[in-house]
């Protein structure tokens, strides 16, 4: 059988109260061996550790949500880091820049401020990143792209060791051919969700036929952007196959070799065996 991994799945979610644990078994059926829960802010982290705790299969990342930083302060931080400790935490996300949902100067300014420490913490911690970044009115180069690559490029380059050669993620990557080029030189791996398969998405296509497959992740974000053909549907893990499918179509492969490649890549960013 073969074996996925959806790197970026909001497990915690209300949206999964009534059936989170249907949907981890239908995603254990559905041939995923690990499923990553990155957290959006202490609490929610809080809740990924615990969910990693249950389940075998499920992995927790630990961060404050550029969307989610109205409690971010040195206690709930100092909370996060304490949880970032876990043996189940192999990664700091989701962390980032959202210029979509965020428009007011200052706001943007503590994002930056926000992941600035949280890299920092990183690197301390010498554990990978998961990063979020939208762009003002979904555009595929703007600001946020901008100021996303200059603070990753000067972080990155403090790097040593296996952190430097395998830093993070950039999540739903959604920029042009030109940032995911500038995130592969600084050793990112880039995440392909759902609107991979959207009716409208050639261009976003064209630009994943552009990359290498041993530096793609793909993650369905769940509950969020359904994939098709089941976009009518709340996302859940199990549907991470639709991607692997298309990927393998942009890409002229067999879905066997996209499940083994992405599952290898995952296994070697979070470094959680096999
Ligand atoms: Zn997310």
């Amino acid at each position: 059988m073969l074996q996925f991994t959806d790197t970026h799945c909001h497990l915690d979610y209300h949206k999964f109260n009534a059936d989170r644990e249907e949907v981890i078994q239908r995603a254990n059926a559905a041939g995923l061996i690990r499923l990553l829960v990155p957290g959006l802010h202490h609490k929610s982290s809080q809740a990924a550790v615990e969910l990693a705790e249950k389940y075998p299969s499920v992995y927790a990342a630990v961060g404050f949500h550029p969307t989610d930083l109205e409690e971010f302060n040195p206690k709930s931080f100092d909370e996060v880091k304490e949880l970032a400790h876990h043996p189940k935490v192999v990664a700091i996300g989701e962390i980032g820049i959202d210029y979509y949902w965020v428009k007011e100067k200052e706001a943007r300014a503590f994002q930056r401020e926000a992941l600035k420490q949280q890299l920092a913490f990183a690197k301390e911690m010498h554990k990978p990143v998961i990063i979020h970044m939208r762009e003002e009115n979904d555009a595929w180069f703007g600001e946020a792209s901008a100021d996303l690559l200059t603070i990753l490029e000067e972080w990155q380059k403090s790097l040593s060791g296996s952190l430097a050669e395998k830093p993070g993620v950039l999540h739903s990557f959604n920029g042009t051919l030109e940032t995911a080029q500038k995130a592969l030189a600084l050793n990112f791996y880039l995440g392909v969700t759902g609107p991979v398969t959207y009716k409208n998405a050639d261009k976003k296509r064209e630009i994943i036929a552009q990359l290498p497959l041993t530096r793609l992740l793909i993650e369905t974000d769940s509950p969020f952007l359904s994939p098709v053909p089941v976009r009518d549907k709340r996302n859940e893990p199990s549907f991470v196959l639709h991607i692997a499918d298309k990927i393998a179509e942009i890409h002229s492969k067999s879905p066997a070799e996209i499940a083994e490649i992405t599952t290898a890549n995952a296994a070697r960013l979070f470094a959680w065996g096999d």
